[in-house]
């Protein structure tokens, strides 16, 4: 059994609409049509694993200054995020003892604000993507139009320091990452091409993370209720399917996007799994 351990890192709170998360959570009636947006809470989490023959992180969370220089003011305003000084992934890896240059690989579940914020802070690891994601994402930014979720310094900053990409096509639908690590690739669900991880521990069992394949318990269902940003909605429900398939088939436990019930019965850095 190669890992060792497994953290989960907190990376904040987001506070945006709840139909970002899930689609028309509040629905008018005759009686009532002036239904007011649930303002709520969204965590942000990544996590680290330790394996013997490298050190892992699945997702980074946002940029440290994403509230005063590094978003758009849209971005900081739809989905404006609070991180504590002792939240966020440079954070957990100095609690652990750790160097940015320690990490090995970051597999990216896609490259919106809140998972792909710090990746230009790890230029000595191979960044996993999805192929369509990164395609997609840079197209955007070439043509120049509302980047939704992505962020252009984001984009700028990978770019200035030539951040060693390595891409997962459509063909590979799973990929042996190192002993006990493997990578799901999903394909387009909730953005163009969506990633999970499938983590294998000694005590703690299988743990499957997918990120906002899933943002929510409510999103899971069943019945299966679309986020309120869903770049292919066949896809996002295909995606979930697979993951029933793959919880049932590995005994796993599905770590979701940004679920706050989920977050509270969570242990987080310097506590871990393993
Ligand atoms: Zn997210």
């Amino acid at each position: 059994m190669a890992n060792k351990r497994m953290y989960i890192v907190s990376g904040g709170m987001i506070h945006c609409d709840l139909a970002n998360m899930v689609c028309m959570p509040a629905l008018g009636t005759a009686k009532e049509n002036q239904v007011q947006s649930i303002w709520a809470k969204s965590p942000v989490t990544c996590m680290i694993i330790e394996n013997e023959d490298g050190l892992v992180l699945y997702d980074t969370g946002c940029h440290p200054e994403a509230m005063t220089v590094r978003w758009d003011e849209g971005n900081r305003l739809r989905t404006p995020v609070e991180i504590g000084e002792r939240e966020g992934i440079l954070a957990a890896l100095k609690t652990l003892g750790y160097r940015t240059d320690d990490v090995t690989h970051i597999v990216l579940s896609h490259l919106h604000e809140d998972h792909a914020g710090c990746i230009e802070f790890f230029d000595k690891a191979e960044i996993l993507v999805s192929d369509r994601e990164l395609t997609g994402t840079m197209r955007l930014y070439a043509l120049h139009g509302d980047m939704g979720g992505y962020i252009k310094n984001d984009i700028k900053a990978w770019l200035d320091k030539e951040v060693c990409w390595s891409l997962v096509d459509d063909e590979e639908e799973e990929r042996e990452l190192l002993d006990g690590i493997k990578i799901i690739n999903f394909g387009p669900g909730h953005t163009f091409g969506m990633m999970g991880l499938l983590v294998t521990l000694k005590e703690s069992g299988n743990f499957l993370l997918v990120s906002d394949c899933v943002n929510t318990a409510a999103n899971y269902g069943p019945p299966i209720r679309f986020p309120g940003l869903a770049y292919d909605t066949i896809g996002y429900q295909k995606t979930v399917e697979r993951i029933r398939r793959l919880e049932r088939k590995y005994h796993a436990k599905v770590l979701f996007g940004h679920d706050i019930g989920q977050y509270s019965q969570l242990k987080f850095v310097p506590e871990y799994y393993d």
